[in-house]
C-alpha cells in the first residue's frame, strides 16, 4: 500500500455542440443530464474510497475536464469537490481546475465555482480571430473570451489558463502572433498551445479527404512551433512542457503529476486511471484502466463497476514512460531519479539510443539531466518512437 497523494480527473463528456476537429470522448447534448451524471460520479468516487489502492490517501489536485465541465452548475461541481475531499483530504493549496467554454458561464457562475472550491480555470479560447473561430466551429466570439477571463478573475479565481490552437487552415505565422499577443494582454497566468491535428472520424478529416481543407505546410507549422516560446518568453511565460507555458510558479500541478508518473484516478465516462505498485520504494508495475466511454452505459454500469478496459504495465514499460513523459518537460529527466525509482540504472540499449539522439542534436544532457533540444521538441514524436522499446 502506498500513501503518496494522487491526482483526481473528473470527465464531463457533454458539449452544447461538437467542434469539427474534436475527437475527444464528448457528445453534443441539448440538455446535460446533470442529476444522473453527478449521482454516477458520486457512486464511483465512493467505490474508490473503499478501494485499498486509494483508501487513506490524499488528493494533490482535482481537474474537471471534458467536454465542457462549465455546463455543470456550481452546485454540482461543489458536490463532487466536497465528496471527493471528504474521502481523500486535499493537500494544502491543492489545485482544483475546471475547463470552461468562454461563451457559456455568466459572471455570477464564476463566483459559484469559486465557492465550490475551484481555484483555477482553463478556457478553450483557441483563437482571438472571429473568422478562425467560425472555421473551428466555436460558439464564442473573441470578446466573449476576453470577458470570460476578466469575469473569472473578478470573481476571485486568480489562476486562469487559455488554450490556443495553431496550424489552422490557411493560417500564417503573423496571425498566430496576433492570437498570442491578444492572450498575453489578458491577466492570465498560463497558456497551452496545440497544433491542430486532423483525427479520423471528424468532419475535418472528411473535408481533408475530399481536398477541402487547406492546412498550412509542415514547414509553416514548424515555424509557428519555434516562434511560440520566443514570443511568449518576451511576455513573461516560460515553456515548461512541449505545449505549456506559465508565469513563474503558475505551472499546472495536475498536468505535472501526469508527466512525473504520479498516480491518477479518473472518474466519469471514458476516464483513464493509473496506479503504480512499489516494492521497497521501487516502481515494479502499474495497473491502468478506463471507464465505459458512452455516458448512458457509464451511468448504467457504475453501481457494479464502470471499468470497461484494463491493462498491466511491467517495469520495462514504466521505464519507457519515465522518459516518454518526463522528456515532455523542459526540466527533462534525471538519471539519478531513474535509479532511485527503478532500483538501478537504465539499460545500455536506452543509454545508447539517447547518446545517438544527443549526437543528432535532439537531446542535450548534463552529467545527470537529459532534456529535449528545440529540434527534439519539433520532432518529439519521432524521438519518443526511437526511445520506445529501448528501456
Ligand atoms: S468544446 Fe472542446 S470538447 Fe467540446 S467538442 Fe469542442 S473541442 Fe471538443
Amino acid at each position: 500500500m502506498t500513501f503518496r497523494p494522487f491526482a483526481l480527473y473528473v470527465h464531463v463528456p457533454f458539449c452544447s455542440q461538437k467542434c469539427p476537429y474534436c475527437d475527444f470522448n464528448t457528445y453534443a447534448v441539448p440538455r446535460v443530464p446533470e442529476a444522473e451524471y453527478i449521482a454516477a460520479l458520486l457512486t464511483e468516487v465512493g467505490a474508490f474510497a473503499r478501494d485499498s489502492r486509494f483508501a487513506g490517501r490524499e488528493l494533490s489536485s482535482i481537474f474537471f475536464g471534458g467536454g465542457t465541465p462549465s455546463l455543470l452548475s456550481p452546485e454540482a461541481i461543489g458536490r463532487i469537490v466536497a465528496t471527493a475531499s471528504s474521502h481523500f483530504p486535499l493537500v494544502a493549496g491543492a489545485e482544483v481546475t475546471l475547463e470552461a467554454n468562454p461563451g457559456h458561464p455568466c459572471k455570477e457562475r464564476y463566483s459559484g465555482y469559486r465557492a465550490a472550491g475551484v481555484n483555477r480555470l482553463s478556457f478553450g479560447v483557441q483563437s482571438f480571430d472571429a473568422g478562425r473561430l467560425t472555421l473551428l466551429g466555436r460558439e464564442h466570439s473573441p470578446d466573449d473570451a476576453r470577458r470570460a477571463v476578466r469575469d473569472a478573475i473578478a470573481a476571485g479565481i486568480n489562476k486562469v489558463s487559455v488554450d490556443i490552437i495553431f496550424g489552422v487552415p490557411e493560417q500564417e505565422t503573423g496571425s498566430l502572433e496576433v492570437d498570442l499577443q491578444a492572450a498575453a494582454e489578458l491577466p492570465i497566468s498560463h497558456l497551452s498551445t496545440y497544433a491542430l491535428s486532423i483525427e479520423p472520424g471528424t468532419p475535418f478529416f472528411q473535408r481533408q479527404e475530399r481536398g477541402l481543407l487547406a492546412l498550412p505546410p509542415d514547414e509553416r507549422v514548424a515555424e509557428m512551433l519555434s516562434f511560440i516560446p520566443i514570443f511568449l518568453a518576451k511576455h513573461g511565460f516560460a515553456r515548461y512542457e512541449i505545449s505549456n507555458y506559465a508565469k513563474p510558479g503558475q505551472e499546472s500541478s495536475h498536468n505535472s503529476a501526469y508527466w512525473s508518473g504520479a498516480d491518477y484516478l479518473g472518474i466519469g465516462a471514458g476516464a483513464h486511471s493509473c496506479v503504480t505498485r512499489y516494492e521497497s520504494g521501487v516502481r515494479v508495475s502499474a495497473e491502468r484502466w478506463s471507464d465505459y466511454a458512452l455516458p448512458a452505459t457509464y451511468m448504467q454500469r457504475v453501481t457494479e463497476s464502470a471499468v470497461s478496459w484494463r491493462e498491466s504495465l511491467d517495469q520495462r514499460a514504466l521505464q519507457f514512460e519515465f522518459f516518454y513523459l518526463g522528456l515532455r518537460r523542459t526540466c527533462g529527466v534525471s538519471l539519478s531519479e531513474f535509479e532511485r525509482l527503478f532500483g538501478g540504472p537504465c539499460s545500455e540499449k536506452m543509454r545508447g539510443t539517447m547518446s545517438d539522439l544527443a549526437q543528432e542534436g535532439f537531446l542535450e544532457h548534463t552529467a545527470d539531466v537529459i532534456s529535449l533540444t528545440e529540434s527534439g521538441i519539433a520532432l518529439s514524436d519521432s524521438v519518443f518512437e526511437r526511445l520506445a522499446g529501448q528501456s
